[in-house]
């Protein structure tokens, strides 16, 4: 039988030690917070070696009397905190009392401190296994900690730490986190022989994130500051188009401390759903400040990790200040630095929303009048379609007297002579028409696609949403002015962000419209994938899938989303599907909403290379104003670049 044993302490506090201090970084972390604890205004960091032979940190704190220093590197023993009631609210960066004991137990630590009241201050050495002395000293107010040679006692560590580089890159971040959470104090970081940051004490945040990060991070960066319910939200986003491929550019901070908290990054990989393609990563600093008792410090051994209350809670008002936030933004990537905002004229902006609510209704009596759809129509010739374009959502004024086309001016007479006409009248001008958007398609009277590129003048210049003329370029790009330069936009990019607006709406409203196949189409697939499409039935069918399971290897399709009723039925169940399969089982519903309504609007969107009517143009600009976050398509790909009328005179040094 073995034997139980007490171990003895200073294996204990090496078992301690194992779990606070990984690396010099960590040590250098340990000593910040002591410092900032200490209610220093000033503090200084060297290493030597990355941190492998020294870390100093010195502060002009509030100092420890020479009879206090053999308490601090005693395992347990703090001043932090006095009561369990003060576990559970915490105002401090420390209170466990382990981080200089274990740092005592691991290498050679030397402490002069002294309190500003008091004359003599004091000294004390530890290595590893004891105390080697302790005693009055002169010094400065304050406290300086030398940790020499980390690990020297425990092989097995030194062993695992890295090149001087790689740990002064930690010893770098850590520094960072810890300079971000208090701009009002000053700090030093020597490398060596090398002053590499010097931060200024009294600095606002924004300052003091360009101080570490660079200007060029801050450039365009969106403040956020919110206080409600009891959580106080101060954040600086990025804007999307300054992204990383990788976490690395998130930092959330708590109470002033540095954590990670999957919740909080999950809310930010919300925020910024649509604006950023899914493989990269916004840069945000978030600071979080709230009641101490409402979250719970003491989780993880080096307190990188919290317990919330109602983390719910945080989670929502995080996501709803920075959405909120964005929303109100255009955050179309401009080609300039400093970017420029482009407010566009409220009244049109006003005139645009009556129309488009009216032909809303419009179109919804019709529909409900019994149009028949493309699909279930299929014999109809193309006089009775219910639109010749019904991909996009028509918002031009329901006069049908009165184009909205431009008239010839100079300058489109200009336009005329620089760009090639589009396809003659003949051609197909649009593309084959997608049944199921009635609810927004126009009179088909007036919108025969040869009638309106014929009576387009010219057929390639429209006034755009803003008033002003649009025009496409290589059958892919549409051109517009603006107040103060000029948009490039990616028609299909833009189209599939308004259809996925669209189709986000009315999914909030209700279920999508189906239609149904005169003959289910049969698709093949595994057992574990007909359970899938089983399991998210009722999703499915808000989407307007209807799909059944047929024999023991294919699915029967019965029922397909209107809206692509010209779409390939096979290639969308197994996209469907992949989509699904590569969910998993934890799938959360609103990523694969998101997923599914994305492919969906990818799949009605117009491609690149169709060409488009003016008033097909001119809608999809009218949509633009109205869509949500119209800077992006649903994959995040931006839909619009900008180029002000002050980069063309950059450009052409004009100025
Ligand atoms: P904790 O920070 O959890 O209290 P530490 O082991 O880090 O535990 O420190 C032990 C104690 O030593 C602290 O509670 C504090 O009283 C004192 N101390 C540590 N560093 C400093 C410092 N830089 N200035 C003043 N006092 C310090
Ligand atoms: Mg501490």
């Amino acid at each position: 039988m073995p034997e139980i044993r007490i171990l003895p302490d200073l294996l204990v506090n090496k078992i301690a030690a194992g779990e606070v201090i990984e690396r010099p970084a960590s040590v250098v972390k340990e000593l910040l917070e002591n410092a900032i604890d200490a209610g220093a205004a000033h503090i200084e960091v060297a290493i030597e070696d990355g941190g492998k032979r020294l870390i100093r940190v010195t502060d002009d704190g509030c100092g420890m009397s020479a009879d206090q220093l053999k308490l601090a590197v005693t395992p347990h023993a703090t001043s932090k905190i006095n009561t369990e009631d003060d576990l559970y609210n915490i105002g401090t960066l420390g209170f466990r009392g382990e981080a200089l004991a274990s740092i005592g137990a691991v290498s050679h630590l030397r402490i002069v401190s002294r309190p500003a009241d008091l004359d003599e201050g004091g000294e004390i050495r530890v290595a590893g296994e004891s105390i080697e002395s302790c005693s009055a000293a002169g010094c400065p107010p304050g406290t300086s900690i030398e940790v020499r040679d980390l690990f020297f006692n425990v092989p097995a560590r030194r062993k695992f730490l890295r090149t001087t580089s790689t740990e002064s890159g930690h010893v770098n971040e850590q520094f960072a986190r810890i300079a971000l959470t208090s701009p009002e104090i000053g700090f030093e970081l020597i490398n060596g022989k090398r002053v590499t940051q010097r931060l200024l004490p009294g600095q606002c945040r924004l300052d003091r994130i360009r101080a570490l990060f660079g200007a060029e991070v801050t450039t365009g960066i969106i403040p956020i500051h919110r206080e409600e319910r009891g959580l106080e939200i101060e954040a600086y986003a990025a804007p999307p188009d300054r992204s990383r491929s990788n976490t690395g550019g998130q930092y959330l901070f708590v109470n002033g401390r540095y954590v990670r908290d999957r919740m909080i990054s999950y809310a930010i990989r919300e925020a910024y759903r649509g604006l950023l393609e899914s493989d990269r990563f916004p840069i945000i600093y978030l600071f979080l400040t709230l009641n101490p008792a409402a979250v719970d410090a003491n989780v993880h051994p080096t307190k990188v990790e919290v317990r919330w209350q109602d983390g719910s809670l945080v989670r929502s008002q995080v996501l709803s200040a920075l959405r909120e936030t964005f929303m109100q933004r255009d955050l179309t990537p401009s080609l300039r630095t400093d970017r420029v905002t482009c407010p566009i004229d409220e009244v049109r902006r006003e005139q645009i929303r009556t129309e488009v609510a009216q032909e809303l209704k419009d179109a919804v009596a019709t529909a409900k009048a019994g149009i028949p759809t493309a699909q279930t129509a299929a014999g109809a010739s193309s006089a009775q379609r219910p639109s010749a374009s019904p991909r996009l959502p028509d918002t031009t004024p329901p006069h049908p007297g009165q184009p909205i086309s431009g008239h010839a001016t100079g300058a489109e007479a200009l336009w005329r002579s620089l760009m090639p006409h589009q396809e003659q009248a003949g051609s197909p001008s649009v593309p084959p028409p997608a049944a199921g958007q009635e609810a927004l398609d126009r009179d088909p009277a007036t919108s025969d696609p040869q009638e309106s590129a014929l009576s387009a003048q010219p057929p390639d210049v429209v006034v755009a949403a803003g008033g002003r003329p649009a025009i496409q370029l290589h059958n892919t790009y549409l051109v517009t002015e603006t107040e103060d330069g000029l948009v490039i936009i990616d028609q299909h990019a833009l189209h599939e962000r308004v259809i996925y607006d669209q189709l986000r709406r009315r999914l909030t409203d209700g279920a999508l419209e189906s239609q149904r196949l005169l003959l289910p189409e049969t698709v093949e697939a595994t057992p574990h994938q007909v359970a899938l499409l089983q399991n998210h039935h009722d999703l499915l069918e808000r989407l307007g899938v209807e799909v059944t399971p047929f024999g023991t290897n294919a699915v029967a399709v019965h029922s397909f989303p209107a809206l692509l009723a010209n779409a390939d039925v096979r290639g969308f169940v197994r996209n469907l599907i992949d989509k699904l399969d590569d969910q998993g089982e934890a799938a959360h519903t609103e990523d694969l909403i998101h997923e599914l309504l994305d492919m969906m609007a990818c799949k009605a969107a117009v491609k690149a290379g169709d060409p488009l009517t003016p008033e097909e143009i001119d809608s999809l600009l009218a949509a633009k104003e109205l869509a949500e976050k119209p800077s992006n398509c649903p994959h995040g790909r931006p839909t619009t670049l900008r180029l002000t009328v002050k980069d063309l005179e950059k450009q052409f040094k004009r100025t």
